[in-house]
């Protein structure tokens, strides 16, 4: 890996303003899953430090709400511009902590960016209310002010892009913040914190420990400081962090699991679907939460589709990110490789037959072959839990309702997708699904600028649009009396 940059290779935590290691010194090591070999490493931090970070994001809060949001608008766009002028060096560090392919780590770099530049557009527009009153001697005054001291807990899925979606509007709010991000990928979001630094982003305004999971996880969630806790992750580890923050009653933002249906109806056009299919079910060799993870098929289409999409699939090029013309990089490490095995060995036994796939890819490590499987059944390990891995089960359905039915039959709901050209259906099907995004004939849906998060089992709060900004402001009521 080399960088045009070498600044952005940041091996230490960022705590005030000042980088610093571990008060015991320990560490550890960052390696690139498509070939094990070690790239860096970062402090193994734990509860004291964080303890440290939270006192100074609380330091420096009173002073950064102060600055007025054209102030914080102007900081953050400047960090726009920063992450974008170093988007190569950013998206060279991503696939090589990560694995995903360069132009998939170029776009999330992009996508990321896109964040700090809408909420830095969006501070200026946290407008309150006027009320009309129900007496004349009053008048009715709403106003939004920043939450305070939050903190955020992130995944190595999206490197950047879950950071920048909570600090930025955190930020952009008036608020500060304590970022924990995941161990597999921490020197993404510490050169992203480096560019916030050189952007002029105060010292305490945002801070980023790496280390125990744990032990920083239960300074963050029980610290009566932290106002705020945002994550992004599995749902068992969501529901943990919700019971440790329950004494001190803080906000909560959670972007869970999914299981999302991706439904193909008879008046689908079946080319796009199958493009619809695989850049949401691919994507990131099928790691997303959004992606697809059951593709329900109408009986009459089923057979085109499936050869549409087994085509399609067979076309992938497998290869480290940092290959020419790679689609499908490796799974982040061996246990993701375990479950996609256990996945298809699951699915097999109960009657799925393979079109394509089904292995170990021949590169070895965690590189899986892009899989179809069809005739999937609910009974099936992968149409219960997210199979997060380059895996397309193919249902078959043969009515509307059914294929409702079998859509939302999951605790989850995040997103799902259907193909449909028939009007009518698209909005009975839209209002009917149980998620919190529905993607009509097409299979990518995550913008800046549009509300992100889910219902059931899959969390609470959105992030993005003109709503995320929500999330890190209270409300506060003004009865102005004796008028
Ligand atoms: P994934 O399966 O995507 O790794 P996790 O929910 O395990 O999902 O991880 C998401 C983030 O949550 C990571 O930053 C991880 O370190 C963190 N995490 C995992 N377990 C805990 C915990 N007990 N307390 C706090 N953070 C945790």
């Amino acid at each position: 890996m080399q960088l045009q940059n070498p600044q952005l290779l940041r091996q230490q935590a960022l705590i005030g303003n000042e980088w610093q290691d571990a008060d015991n010194q320990s560490r550890f090591d960052v390696a690139n899953p498509a070939s094990g070999a070690v790239i860096g490493s970062v402090p193994n931090m734990g509860a004291a430090e964080t303890r440290r970070a939270i006192a100074s994001a609380d330091a420096a809060w009173p002073a950064w709400r102060q600055r007025t949001a054209k102030e914080r608008s102007v900081i953050l766009r400047k960090w726009f511009d920063l992450v974008m002028a170093n988007q190569e060096d950013l998206a060279q560090l991503m696939t090589a902590e990560q694995g995903k392919p360069l132009a998939e780590a170029r776009g999330e770099v992009a996508y990321a960016a896109s964040f700090i530049e809408w909420f830095a557009e969006e501070a200026r527009r946290s407008y309150g209310d006027v009320v009309p009153s129900p007496a004349n001697d009053r008048r009715i005054v709403v106003i939004k002010q920043a939450v305070g001291v939050t903190a955020a807990i992130t995944p190595w899925n999206f490197p950047l892009a879950m950071i920048t979606r909570k600090a930025a509007p955190a930020l952009a709010a008036g608020c500060t913040m304590i970022l924990k991000p995941a161990e597999q990928t921490p020197l993404s979001a510490l050169a992203l914190a480096y560019l916030a630094q050189q952007a002029g982003v105060p010292g305490g305004v945002l801070n980023v420990v790496t280390g125990d999971a744990v032990q920083i996880g239960g300074e963050l969630t029980s610290s009566d400081v932290v106002r705020k806790l945002s994550f992004t992750g599995s749902t068992a580890v969501g529901r943990l962090l919700a019971s440790q923050s329950a004494n001190s009653l803080k906000k909560l933002s959670l972007e869970l699991g999914g299981n999302a249906p991706f439904v193909v109806f008879d008046d689908a056009d079946l080319d796009a679907a199958a493009d619809g299919a695989m850049a949401s079910k691919f994507r990131n060799t099928g790691q997303t939460c959004v992606c697809a993870n059951r593709i329900l098929v109408q009986a009459s289409v089923y057979d085109a589709f499936a050869a549409k999409l087994t085509a399609r699939v067979a076309a992938l090029k497998v290869a480290a990110g940092t290959e020419d013309g790679a689609t499908q990089g490796p799974l982040i490490d061996s246990d993701a490789l375990h479950k996609v095995e256990e996945h298809v060995a699951d699915a097999l036994a109960k009657g799925a037959k393979l079109a394509t796939g089904g292995a170990r890819h021949a590169l070895g490590g965690t590189f899986y072959e892009p899989t179809v499987l069809l005739n999937a059944t609910p009974d099936m390990q992968l149409a219960q839990e997210e199979t997060f891995g380059p895996v397309a089960g193919l249902f078959r359905f043969n009515t509307e309702e059914e294929a409702i039915a079998l859509a939302n039959a999951t605790e989850f709901g995040l997103s799902a997708y259907f193909y449909s050209r028939d009007v009518a259906r698209v909005w009975r099907v839209a209002e009917a699904l149980e998620v919190g995004m529905v993607g009509i004939n097409t299979g990518v849906i995550s913008h800046a600028e549009a509300p992100f998060g889910g219902v059931k089992q899959s969390g609470l709060g959105r992030e993005g649009g003109k709503y995320g900004i929500d999330e890190y402001l209270e409300l506060k009521y003004l009865c102005m009396g004796g008028l």
